[in-house]
């Protein structure tokens, strides 16, 4: 099916729906086989500061609010220890974009650390985590350039920048990404494209129902076609819906109902390319396991210890939950690394010798985690 096809399906459900998801699981069942994955990780919030101002966000402060600010080495380190102890495997390195470009509050913070710039910061911190615990950084940084890229592979094993949507519709006033600088898509394109040339392992991917229409949806995910058709490094991609939140411009917005996940799920695994994973969050849903449906074949990373901080609210269901809700829809959890095994296969042009080192070290022969920690636990 060309785009244009998908372009018709905006509004398809009951039987044509069902036979949309049909299609989409046996595209992921010929590749993926019957397991879902996910990556057991710890969240480590480096800055709530940003620079931007996303009408959804609940994460972001402003300097002078109460717990703005960075987390210290010390507090990086202990997370990231108490996760190793919980059989932990990955440290998720999310924070705000660029806050030192906007706030002199965030330049001095970081001077006081002894760095210049967010990136640095964080760079310093994965190569902190990598050498003192087994836990392999995935670094959602926002935007970068192909230098700061390769920077990042020295010290982690992937890393993600969410597309959300390729329309600058959105950035115009009163849309979600006004005045937010790191969400002009081209920005966006253009750092995904530069990992691709760094032959960095990328997670991508589009948050739904923040007023984008069907077909900037379809036209998003094409965008990540074609790079991975450059490239071949996205290694699996988000659909995310969007949540309202008390206390942002977009409290009273409507909310992605499950059809509409379901069928953006379907139509996303059929648009990608098979090697690449898709999944979708399990905190943001009441019935997640219905994405099953649809052709999913992984959920993330999800914490035994740490909280979502982009979505504090939506508590993450625990690992037992997940799996027992995975297996009834007949399929079993597997518990994968921060890098898919098709990049793990690959590693002199993937991955950097640390990273290579540490993660040979965390994988079984088929590239998924050799200890499969929620199984170990139950
Ligand atoms: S969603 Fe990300 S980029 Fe937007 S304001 Fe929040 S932290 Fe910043």
């Amino acid at each position: 099916m060309g785009t244009s096809s998908f372009l018709e399906l905006g509004a398809v459900e009951g039987p044509e729906l069902e036979q949309l998801l049909a299609r989409a699981r046996a595209k992921r069942d010929a590749y993926w086989g019957s397991i879902a994955t996910y990556s057991r990780k710890v969240f480590i919030p480096l800055t709530n500061l940003c620079r931007d101002s996303c009408g959804y966000c609940t994460f972001v402060k402003q300097p002078g609010e109460s717990g703005a600010g960075y987390l210290s080495p010390e507090e990086v380190l202990r997370t990231a220890s108490r996760g190793e102890e919980l059989g932990c495997k990955e440290a998720l390195f999310s924070l705000g974009e660029k806050p030192e470009l906007r706030y002199p509050q965030a330049r001095n913070m970081l001077a006081s650390l002894g760095y210049r710039s967010t990136i640095d910061y964080v760079i310093a911190m994965c190569e902190l985590v990598i050498s003192k615990t087994s836990l392999i950084p995935h670094v959602n940084a926002g935007t970068m350039s192909r230098d700061e890229l390769n920077r990042v592979k020295e010290v982690s094993g992937s890393a993600g920048l969410m597309l959300e949507n390729v329309s600058r519709r959105l950035m115009g006033k009163g849309m979600p990404h006004h005045a937010c600088p790191d969400k002009v898509p081209l920005q966006r394109l253009r750092t995904l494209d530069a990992a691709g040339e760094a032959s960095l392992p990328m997670t991508t991917g589009i948050l739904i129902g923040i007023g984008e229409t069907w077909d900037e949806r379809i036209h998003s995910l094409q965008s990540i076609v074609d790079i991975h058709n450059r490239h071949g490094h996205i290694q699996e991609v988000i659909v995310q819906n969007f949540r309202a939140k008390r206390g942002t411009a977009m409290a009273n917005h409507r909310e992605p109902d499950i059809t509409d996940m379901l069928r953006t799920l379907a139509i996303a695994r059929l648009m990608l390319p098979t090697e690449i994973s898709v999944q979708a969050p399990p905190n943001l849903n009441e019935a997640f396991e219905r994405y099953l449906d649809a052709g999913i074949n992984d959920w993330g990373g999800v914490s035994p210890l740490t909280a979502d901080h982009i979505n504090p609210e939506c508590a993450w269901p625990a690992v037992g939950e997940i799996a027992s809700r995975t297996k009834q829809k007949g399929m079993s959890l597997v518990e994968r690394l921060t890098t898919y095994p098709l990049y793990l296969r690959q590693p002199e042009r993937y991955l950097r010798p640390v990273p290579a080192a540490a993660l040979r070290r965390l994988a079984r022969e088929d590239g998924y985690a050799a200890n499969q920690a929620h199984a170990e636990a139950s």
